[in-house]
């Protein structure tokens, strides 16, 4: 189907996936609303919060909550009302749903069964976060919400310790002051911006680093609706292997106590200060 049959009647048996604004509701694209409004059914995370945006661009198409608790029932339903012929539009709360958002069981579903998935796309928080930060955007690494079991955590913030690209994380505002400590603990203290409130009234970008965001937050709480960037990982020595960190060390402690030698070592890796310090308390010392 051709885009600008798309923008006519939406195309039977079709999933869209459908991108809304991120707080303002001038950020609806065209072809989303005409998608909207032809669809037989849109599936929304919340169907009440969803109404606001419906009614501001007069859609009057049925919706159907379709979110994480209710996912199981509701997958097998769209995919039966789909295979029938109808077209489902899926929208979540705010952005491009998927990101950090419901859907994944539903789009995964319809490429199984053979249905159409298209997406409309738009607006989403951590790409127009990273349009104004005046970060590296070349590449970057999307990280969402960090989850909040410890093991896991771990593993994604070692992932991302040596990554050479810009990281993107949510966060919520109750919660940002500890992220940012622990991020500059674990990271170095990188360059970072905080977005906030992106296209609302309030929107704001603080620069800094890992540590002045965390002193910032913790002397002012920030409220409302966060995008962190972390700047890529300050050196090529960042992503040394092992061997190379380790003769660092030796390097330094021949000629520096410990603590001297930890400093000057994260310096020249971007690596935490607290972490090669406690390499230096297991390094066998050089004669
Ligand atoms: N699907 C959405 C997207 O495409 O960006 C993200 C949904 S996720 C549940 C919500 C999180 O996205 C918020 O907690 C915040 O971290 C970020 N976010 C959403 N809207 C934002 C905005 N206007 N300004 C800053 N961050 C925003």
């Amino acid at each position: 189907m051709s885009s600008k049959a798309a923008a006519k009647s939406n195309a039977p048996a079709t999933l869209y996936v459908v991108a809304t604004p991120i707080g303002n509701l001038g950020d609806m694209t065209f072809r989303a609303v005409e998608c909207l409004k032809q669809a037989s059914l849109i599936a929304c995370e919340d169907t009440r919060t969803s109404q606001v945006l419906l009614a501001h661009y007069g859609i009057a198409s049925p919706t159907i909550s379709f979110h994480e608790h209710n996912r199981a029932a509701r997958v097998p339903e769209l995919i039966a009302r789909l295979k029938a012929g109808e077209s489902v539009a899926l929208i979540s709360d705010a952005g491009t749903p998927l990101v950090s958002d419901p859907g994944e069981t539903l789009v995964k579903a319809a490429w199984e069964a053979g249905i159409t998935v298209t997406p409309i796309p738009g607006a989403s928080a951590a790409i127009a976060a990273l349009s104004a930060a005046g970060m590296a955007a070349e590449g970057f690494f999307f990280a969402g919400f960090l989850p909040t079991k410890p093991a896991e955590r771990r593993a994604r913030l070692s992932l991302m310790r040596a990554l050479p690209v810009t990281v993107i994380l949510y966060e919520a505002p109750h919660r940002i002051a500890d992220t940012l400590r622990e991020l500059a603990a674990l990271l170095g203290d990188r360059p970072a911006t905080l977005a906030r409130e992106l296209t609302k009234k309030f929107e704001q970008f603080h620069h800094g680093t890992l540590h002045t965001l965390a002193q910032m937050v913790a002397a002012q709480p920030v409220k409302g609706e966060l995008v962190l960037l972390i700047a890529p990982a300050a050196s090529e020595a960042a992503l040394a292997d092992e061997a190379l960190i380790d003769q660092m060390i030796t390097d330094a402690l021949r000629r520096l106590p410990k603590s001297a030698a930890a400093a000057e070592v994260a310096r020249a890796t971007g690596l935490p200060r607290e972490e090669i310090y406690a390499r230096t308390l297991t390094h066998p010392r050089q004669a």
